[in-house]
C-alpha cells in the first residue's frame, strides 16, 4: 500500500461525504490530515476523532474556501500546526440542479464561488506554500462528459476546474508538484442522493459497467494513488472515476 508517512494533507470539505473518506484513507496511509469544514463542525470533530482513535494525526480547521482570506488562513493554520503541507485535495463542492432557464442568479453565483473560486483560492495558496514534490487533486465531476439536463451550471463550474488544473500543472510543475482533476460519477453521498428517487438512482447505477453507483471509498483510493510517488509522472490529467459510466 502507498505510504504517506511524514506527509501532511489538507482535504477541503472533509467533514462529510467523499472528503471524510479521503481523510480516513490518507491518514491510514500515514499522512497527517487537516480536516477542513465550513458549517459541519460536529461531523468534522467526529472524523478527526475516528482518525486519532486509530492512531492517526488530524486537526480540524474551519474555513469557507470561497473566501480568499479564509483559504489563506486555512493554509497558514495548517502550516503552523504541522510545519508543512505536501498534499492538497480540493474536494469541497456544492451542487444545485435546475434546467439552465430556471437557475437563479444566486445559485449560479454560489456554485461558481465554492466550486471554482474555492479551488482558485486554494491553488493560489499552494503556488507558494505547498512543499516541493507535493501533489494536488482537484474535484471535477463526470457530469462534464454526460450532458445531463439540469446539470448545466454545475458542469460548467467543474469544466472550469478541469481547465484550471491542466494549466496550473504547467505553472507549478517546476517545483515537482503534480496536479490532476478527478471526475467521480454518481457516488453515495448526501450531495448525490438529495432529491433523487430510487428509480433515478438505479438508472444512473445501470450506466456504470458494474451496475452500481460509486462509494466514497472507490474515489478515496484513486485520490491516494494520485498523491503517491508512483503517480508522479501523471499530471495535468482529468481522470474519470466512475466505473466506466463516461
Ligand atoms: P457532500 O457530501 O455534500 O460534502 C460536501 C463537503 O464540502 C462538506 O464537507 C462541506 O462542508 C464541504 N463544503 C461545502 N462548501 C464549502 C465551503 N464553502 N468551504 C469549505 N467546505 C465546503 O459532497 P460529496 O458528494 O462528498 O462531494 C465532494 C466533491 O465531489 C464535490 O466537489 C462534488 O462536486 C464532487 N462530486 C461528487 C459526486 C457525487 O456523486 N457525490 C459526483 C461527482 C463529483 P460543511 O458541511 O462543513 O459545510
Amino acid at each position: 500500500m502507498t505510504q504517506l508517512k511524514g506527509k501532511v494533507a489538507i482535504v477541503t470539505g472533509s467533514s462529510r461525504g467523499i472528503g471524510a473518506e479521503i481523510a480516513y484513507t490518507l491518514a491510514a496511509a500515514g499522512a497527517k490530515v487537516v480536516i477542513n469544514y465550513n458549517g459541519s463542525k460536529e461531523s468534522a470533530e467526529e472524523v478527526a476523532k475516528n482518525i486519532s482513535d486509530k492512531g492517526g494525526n488530524a486537526v480540524i480547521i474551519q474555513a469557507d474556501v470561497s473566501k480568499a482570506s479564509e483559504a489563506a488562513q486555512l493554509f497558514d493554520q495548517a502550516m503552523d500546526h504541522f510545519g508543512q503541507v505536501d498534499i492538497l485535495i480540493n474536494n469541497a463542492g456544492i451542487m444545485m440542479n435546475s434546467l439552465i432557464k430556471d437557475v437563479s442568479d444566486e445559485d449560479f453565483t454560489k456554485m461558481f464561488d465554492v466550486n471554482v473560486k474555492g479551488v482558485f483560492n486554494m491553488l493560489k495558496q499552494a503556488s507558494t506554500k505547498l512543499a516541493e514534490n507535493g501533489s494536488i487533486v482537484n474535484f471535477s465531476s463526470s457530469t462534464t462528459r454526460l450532458m445531463m439536463p439540469g446539470y448545466g451550471i454545475y458542469s460548467a463550474t467543474k469544466a472550469a476546474v478541469e481547465q484550471m488544473s491542466r494549466v496550473f500543472s504547467k505553472e507549478i510543475g517546476e517545483r515537482g508538484i503534480n496536479v490532476n482533476s478527478i471526475l467521480p460519477g454518481g457516488t453515495n453521498t448526501e450531495l448525490f442522493k438529495e432529491g433523487k428517487s430510487d428509480e433515478i438512482i438505479s438508472k444512473l447505477a445501470s450506466m456504470s459497467a458494474f451496475n452500481r453507483i460509486g462509494e466514497p471509498e472507490d474515489i478515496a483510493k484513486i485520490v491516494l494513488l494520485l498523491c503517491s510517488d508512483e503517480a508522479k509522472w501523471m499530471t495535468g490529467q482529468n481522470i474519470g472515476a466512475n466505473g466506466g459510466t463516461a
